[in-house]
């Protein structure tokens, strides 16, 4: 009765600390196949992804797949929606503005890496850590449509019809005004 991950499935994907990527003679491989903190999916996130540390630079490669569900901005459906990102990215690898103290480095505070936030995700302090999952989770949001179309067979607008049920006379009324 164990709960573990099966066999075959890849371990979750944590932060990597970027002095031990530095270390590394070859750039990482994370094999993904897991749900992505932030992001509401149907089925795992899957795919792969690659982090190459340069000077300077942190090289990131990834290719994802997944299933979300999203609401139909026309007719309120949820729909399924395939969501794939592709991505090639360099991140600068530069100390912040902010006065480095000793110690350790603090940990990042959420609220300031928000998804609509952008910029701060360009640039990673060298002695911290590269967060895969957020990453990907950032690719992913990125591939979201701005506009939610559940497809070609949209019924349309749901309002229509709520409102002629109401029994609201006045509407009956305006229709009659407009179709005369
Ligand atoms: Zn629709």
């Amino acid at each position: 009765m164990s709960l573990a991950a099966g066999a075959g499935s890849p371990p979750p994907l944590r932060p990597v600390s970027l002095p031990e990527l530095r270390l590394l003679a070859a750039p990482r491989h994370w094999e993904v196949n897991q749900p992505i903190a932030g992001l509401e999916s149907l089925t795992p996130v899957r795919g792969k992804l690659t982090a190459h540390h340069h000077s300077g630079v942190l090289e990131v490669e990834g290719e994802v797949d997944t299933i979300v569900t999203l609401r139909c901005d026309r007719c309120l459906n949820l729909f399924n929606h395939a969501l794939r990102a592709e991505a090639h990215e360099l991140l600068e690898l530069a100390a912040a503005g902010v006065g480095s103290g000793p110690g350790p480095s603090r940990p990042l505070d959420p609220t300031e890496l928000s998804p609509s936030g952008d910029d701060l995700d360009d640039r990673l302090d060298p002695e911290g850590d590269f967060d895969p999952e957020r990453w990907l989770f950032e690719q992913l949001s990125l591939q979201l449509p701005l506009v939610n179309r559940c497809g070609a067979e949209c019924p349309g607008p749901a309002t229509w019809s709520s409102e002629e049920g109401s029994g609201d006379s006045r509407w009956a009324a305006l229709r009659q005004l407009k179709e005369s």
